[in-house]
């Protein structure tokens, strides 16, 4: 892959880091807001069960959101550190190029089209056996 290609990929790269940064930032701090009762009034709260329960949801979710967040991060990481280590858009399973416009699309993907696809297959029937 040529200097300015890389280049490219390295900007989108960074930037969907800082997006995923902010996001992480953001969800932090609905994490400790929402564990601060808004009320002041411990009585009164507790009598709003129901909304405690959807208070409670809220908060797995976003800690879920958090953490494919987290993941994404590591992704978006790695893909920098392929970038700089010179073997950026190579496919890990079978070294073949991944395609300009899968890069475009998913710029910190791993995998080519096809193994991608066979590694979802395999997901799919490790989950029959399951
Ligand atoms: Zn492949």
């Amino acid at each position: 892959m040529d200097s300015e290609k890389l280049k490219y990929f390295e900007d989108r790269l960074l930037n969907e880091r800082e997006k995923v940064l902010e996001e992480l930032k953001d969800l932090s701090n609905t994490i400790k807001s929402s564990s601060i009762n808004p009320n002041g009034n411990d009585s009164a709260y507790s009598f709003h069960i129901a909304d405690l329960g959807t208070d409670t949801m809220e908060r797995e979710k976003t800690f879920l959101f958090a953490s494919a967040e987290g993941r994404l991060l590591k992704q978006i990481d790695e893909a920098l550190q392929r970038i700089y280590d010179h073997k950026y858009g190579v496919c890990e399973m079978c070294s073949e190029p991944i395609s300009d416009d899968r890069l475009d699309a998913i710029p910190y993907t791993q995998l080519c089209i096809n193994c991608k696809r066979d590694a979802e297959e395999r997901q799919r029937s490790d989950y029959r056996l399951g």
